[in-house]
């Protein structure tokens, strides 16, 4: 849709503005209006839980068909298997190193700022914790062939998606014309979900507005104080990660400009920051890498989702700076075993991290364990979490992104004059 007035801001500009605004309209609630009925019952947990949360279902309700059948297009688009294992090998090694660059990066930063040197940790308010057990790395395996598809689909179990649509999409290439009824479908129904995508995002501005403002509204700052160094390491590693590392080995390996890759990228960072969910970014994603920046859905439709279940560099970094930070609060040493430890561990935890809010808390109890950390310095950090979770899944699903850009322009599978094509950078994919 074009703007008849040229001098309407575009759906990106808007949804910042949403989201700022969000922020104090929720932090102004939190301290300048009363407790009682009409903030607490009508506003908060009305007006805004229903307006925020039914645009983040909206979202989530696209993802498992969409992801689904486009994963079916772009093997299908791939057809054969060779170049399909080089994509995928190529993706999982990627995503594999940028996150124990994550930790790596995590653990010296935490080092650096010492978060947990001279807390009290008395003047902090606990909270219960929930821990995750560990499953085999044999399990974790198995598990990727579903026993059942259907099941697979309905519990959005993403690695069984991708497993079952890739499969269908070769033999689908193998037939030909003798199945294009059902590659037809498949095509036109991605189209579809693709449309449906463009037309929920219209009403992101309002949703992202109520998610932000219904999460200031509940915490305002006061929380953060006592935690102001460990919210600070966390977030200056997750700058570092986001707008250092990636955009370093975007350019080593594409020479495409970083600048511009950021600037048409930040309205889906905005996305993930205000939902705190890698899973209901992915509709955006793949279709801004697909309108901006020119990268083949056949790539990005694979490894987007796929970076979504198991890519969590964000996660990690959380993961690496708590460990440090209960470790210090605790007066426990770390002996350089134990950082190897905890790099491997929460490269696997990050793994096993689903792109949901808050599982990244759950599974920081594997990490913790591998090195004898107590679990209840989960509970210190629990009660201003939402606000690193908002952060991490941006950096988390960025990580993706980068990926995807550098396997996409490896495999020749990109259109390098949309990348550069300044114009889009102030547009959303969905303008
Ligand atoms: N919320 C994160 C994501 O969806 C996962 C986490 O770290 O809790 O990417």
């Amino acid at each position: 849709m074009k703007n008849k007035n040229k001098k309407l801001p575009g759906l990106t500009t808007v949804i910042f503005i949403s989201l700022i605004l969000g922020a104090f309209a929720g932090a102004a609630l939190h301290y300048l209006v009363p407790e009682g009925y009409i903030r607490d019952t009508v506003i908060i947990n009305g007006v805004f839980y229903v307006v925020g949360n039914g645009f983040l279902r909206a979202m989530q309700m696209l993802v498992v068909p969409l992801v689904f059948c486009s994963l079916i297009c772009g093997s299908m688009a791939i057809g054969d298997t060779k170049t399909l294992g080089k994509v995928g090998v190529k993706t999982i090694v990627f995503y594999l190193f940028t996150t124990a660059v994550a930790i790596s990066l995590a653990l010296g930063v935490a080092n650096l700022i010492n978060p947990g040197i001279g807390l009290d940790i008395s003047s902090i308010e606990k909270a219960e914790t929930t821990t995750a057990e560990a499953t085999s790395i044999a399990d974790t395996l198995l598990n990727i062939i579903p026993k059942n598809p259907i099941q697979g689909l309905a519990e959005g179990n993403m690695l069984q998606i991708i497993f079952f649509a890739i499969f269908i999409g070769i033999l689908l290439a193998k037939r030909g014309d003798r199945a294009s009824t059902v590659a037809d479908f498949f095509v036109q129904f991605n189209d579809l979900m693709m449309d449906m995508t463009m037309a929920v995002m219209k009403v992101a501005p309002l949703g992202v507005f109520c998610l932000i403002a219904k999460t200031f509204a509940g915490i305002g700052f006061d929380a953060f104080l006592p935690m102001l160094k460990y919210m600070g390491a966390v977030l200056l590693a997750l700058l570092l990660q986001g707008f250092g590392v990636y955009q370093i080995l975007l350019k080593i390996f594409t020479g495409l400009n970083p600048i511009r890759f950021i600037k048409k990228f930040l309205p889906v960072m905005g996305f993930a920051f205000s939902t705190a969910t890698s899973n209901a970014t992915i509709p955006l994603s793949i279709e801004t890498l697909d309108k901006k920046m020119g990268v083949s859905k056949k790539i990005s439709s694979f490894t987007v989702p796929l970076g979504a279940t198991v890519n969590m560099d964000g996660t990690a970094i959380m993961q690496g700076v708590a460990v440090v930070f209960v470790a210090q609060a605790f007066h426990m040493t770390l002996t350089p075993m134990d950082y190897l430890t905890v790099i491997a561990t929460a490269t696997l935890a990050s793994i096993g991290t689903a792109g949901v809010p808050s599982v990244g808390l759950i599974t920081l109890s594997m990490v913790f364990n591998s090195v004898g950390l107590p679990v209840e310095g989960i509970a210190l950090i629990m009660g201003i979490d939402r606000i690193l979770d908002m952060t991490r899944t941006a950096i988390n699903i960025t990580g993706d992104a980068v990926c995807t850009t550098i396997v996409a322009y490896q495999d020749k599978s990109m259109d390098i004059e949309v990348f550069n094509d300044k114009k889009q950078e102030k547009t959303a994919a969905f303008d």
